[in-house]
């Protein structure tokens, strides 16, 4: 049996370690962003197939037999090509989305619907921010002349950053006590996080609730509107929802 997993996130490259183990062909799929990716095994892809109509022909192509989008849940654009491209060829698909992080006694959380809504809350309240949000959407920042932004991301952005600014590059995971160091180092009153969930970057949310720091947390977009696919959130409820497909 063939499959596509469009991948980028340590679930995807679980489940095609788990598929292969039980005979799977696997193709991952990369959007080529980061310039030393995490490879997962098995075949490998790298770069857009040309939206949804690029992928289906693809998928044609290839003669995958299930799709799963194992892609980062504010990974969007991707995932409405999955859904379309599952339509209009009518092969399965499985969305993996790890779950989103729901807070605990002590947190201070602020929900935001948009990285824009973000920018306004923290320009207006806040004085020394720090922006754990990858380096794709920080535009919404820049406008701010006077506020102090600690940003980190993996690689270097290539969008206008706000003025005043500290980066750092540096890919994780993260622990609790270097979190609070970095929040303590540099007077840190408030995060700005998308809610990925997932174990790996949750240290900074333990740090920001000790150390009483408010958490914008901007919330997940919603799954493609009339997707049908089977909605699963670990790696082994992926095995189990491809045996039923
Ligand atoms: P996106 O906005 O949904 O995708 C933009 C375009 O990039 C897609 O339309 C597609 O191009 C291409 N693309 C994205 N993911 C792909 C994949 N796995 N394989 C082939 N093409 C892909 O995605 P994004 O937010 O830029 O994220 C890009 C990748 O990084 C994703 O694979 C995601 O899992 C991973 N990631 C994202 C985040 C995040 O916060 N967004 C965090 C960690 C990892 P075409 O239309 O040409 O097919």
């Amino acid at each position: 049996m063939r499959a596509l997993i469009l991948g980028g996130t340590g679930e995807a490259r679980e489940l095609a370690r788990l598929m292969m183990g039980q005979g799977w062909w696997v193709t991952s799929s990369l959007a080529g962003r980061v310039s030393n990716p995490h490879l997962p095994v098995g075949e490998v892809r790298i770069g857009g197939f040309g939206g949804p109509a690029g992928m289906a022909r693809w998928i044609f192509e290839n003669g995958i037999e299930v799709i799963i989008d194992a892609t980062h849940p504010f990974a969007e654009r991707i995932s409405t090509s999955a859904a379309e491209a599952s339509r209009a060829t009518g092969v399965p698909l499985i969305c993996l989305h790890r779950p989103a992080w729901t807070p605990s006694p002590g947190d201070k959380w602020i929900p935001v619907a948009s990285m824009t809504e973000a920018a306004s809350v923290v320009a207006r309240d806040y004085h020394h921010i720090f922006l754990t949000i990858g380096r794709q959407q920080l535009e919404p920042f820049a406008a701010d002349k006077h506020n102090l932004y600690v940003i980190r991301c993996v690689e270097k952005p290539s969008v206008q950053l706000p003025a005043r600014h500290r980066l750092i590059l540096s890919r994780g995971p993260f622990d609790v006590a270097g979190e609070k160091e970095l929040m303590v180092g540099n007077q840190i009153d408030v995060v700005v996080t998308k809610n990925s969930g997932g174990p790996l970057t949750e240290a900074k949310l333990e740090a920001a609730r000790s150390l009483g720091i408010p958490v914008v947390m901007v919330q997940r977009p919603p799954l493609p509107g009339g997707s049908r696919a089977y909605l699963v959130h670990t790696p082994l409820e992926a095995l189990r929802a491809l045996r039923e497909v």
